[in-house]
């Protein structure tokens, strides 16, 4: 590796994406950025490209290159600009890069994650969603490849920071009772399950801890994201989803805990900003500033736990069903969910069908094993078809 970093940014107009970049500028000696990928946000992404300077920048389409080409050219900027899928892939797996950092929202993360894991490169994984549709495939492509498979997810990191240096050995072998994951139990922690029906978009993006896209945000007010969590723990640490239990802390503070057999338990604290894995994750296994303010632990003054309300918030149900049931049911559960949260965000559905609308995917959905990515694409393909068919029939 060289001295100096270079970082592929996957998802770089997103909020991960803008985090990464801040604690990069804060380490100009450390790391370079070799190219940033954008979707729909090209006056964002080209922003970045002129701040940044990337090698690459990747865009979806002939059209969007277009304009970010004029836009370059424009500001005397000399960035490529490559596009759609095999462009992603390609600044992912490039022989120049030393990280990738996987935080494109959805299915459409997965080929270029695995791109990057198949590469043999350091991932930072946020991209949950491509851990759950594909957790088997994607974790045997990581022992093949020598990756080195960094968790992003707040939770998830904590769980990495809290656990011995050996914990591939086995959780049980070095002494992991359960992982406690916790979860801030979202903008509808409190709200009624009638009043549940009339919660809007607007509402359920507006999370009280946390700033993040509005996908992530809508999987936390229904816990989907809690459900995705639960699967992602199992495949990063060789987990039974038995042993991995869901505590509602409001606070945001406790990231996660590791429950080990002597009676300890180690937590990871800190405040609710996505800065502090990142630079975790990039630096590691050394420290470095993430630009995060110390805790207040004075102003916090208290850290509560309750039990998560599975009635008002079935999609955990549904995501612990789905983990251990494995094979095809979590990219089943992944695909269905994603037509949810779109279709809720469209005002096409109410908050509670998106539970409803995963539920009968998964019903009609038989579990098959997955094999290929190709299985895994076919599985996640039938299941939004399935769940489009729904929204045909009780959608507005
Ligand atoms: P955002 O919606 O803010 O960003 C998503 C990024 O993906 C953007 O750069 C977007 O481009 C790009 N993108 C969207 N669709 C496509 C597509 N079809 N092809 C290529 N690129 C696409 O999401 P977040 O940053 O909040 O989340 C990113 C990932 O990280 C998610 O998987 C989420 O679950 C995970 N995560 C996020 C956390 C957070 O705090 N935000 C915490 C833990 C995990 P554009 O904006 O230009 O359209
Ligand atoms: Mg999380």
């Amino acid at each position: 590796m060289s001295q100096v970093q270079r970082i592929t940014v996957l998802g770089a107009t997103g909020s991960i994406g803008l985090s990464t970049l801040d604690v990069i500028a804060r380490h100009p000696e450390r790391y370079q950025v070799f190219a940033l990928t954008g979707y729909s946000r090209l006056d964002e992404l080209l922003a970045l490209c002129l701040r940044h300077r990337p090698a690459y920048a990747v865009v979806p389409d002939a059209r969007s290159a277009s304009r970010l080409r004029d836009g370059l050219a424009a500001a005397g900027c000399d960035c490529e600009v490559l596009e759609g899928e095999a462009g992603l892939c390609q600044v992912a797996c490039a022989s120049e890069v030393d990280a990738v950092m996987a935080a494109i929202v959805g299915a459409a993360g997965l080929r270029p994650t695995l791109a990057a894991v198949r590469a043999g490169k350091k991932v930072l994984l946020a991209n949950k969603e491509a851990l759950v549709m594909s957790g088997a495939l994607f974790m045997q492509a990581v022992r093949d490849s020598g990756a080195v498979l960094l968790p992003i997810d707040s939770e998830h990191n904590a769980i990495f920071q809290c656990l011995p240096g050996d914990y591939s050995r086995g959780l049980a072998q070095v002494g992991v009772r359960r992982i406690l994951l916790t979860a801030s139990g979202g903008p509808f922690r409190e709200t009624s399950a009638g009043a549940l029906r009339d919660v809007t978009p607007e509402q359920a993006c507006a999370h009280p801890n946390w700033s993040m896209g509005r996908k992530i945000s809508v999987d936390s007010a229904s816990m989907m994201n809690k459900g995705l969590e639960l699967i992602e723990a199992c495949w990063l640490f060789d987990a039974a989803p038995s042993i991995v239990e869901v505590v509602v802390h409001p606070q945001s503070v406790i990231h996660s805990l590791v429950d080990y057999v002597d009676g300890s338990v180690l937590a990871q604290l800190g405040n609710p900003d996505m800065r502090t894995p990142i630079a975790n994750a990039l630096a590691w296994p050394q420290r470095i500033d993430s630009g995060v303010a110390p805790l207040d632990l004075f102003a916090i003054a208290r850290l509560d736990f309750q039990a998560p309300d599975e009635q008002r918030f079935p999609c955990l149900r549904l995501a612990r069903a789905a983990a251990e049931a494995g094979n095809s049911a979590p990219a089943v559960l992944n695909a269905a969910n994603e037509v949810a949260v779109e279709a809720f965000l469209q005002g096409r559905i109410r908050f509670p069908e998106i539970a409803s609308m995963i539920e009968q995917v998964l019903e009609q959905e038989p579990v098959v094993a997955l094999a290929s990515l190709e299985a895994v694409f076919a599985a996640d393909q039938r299941a939004r078809e399935h769940a489009q068919a729904w929204l045909r029939r009780h959608g507005r």
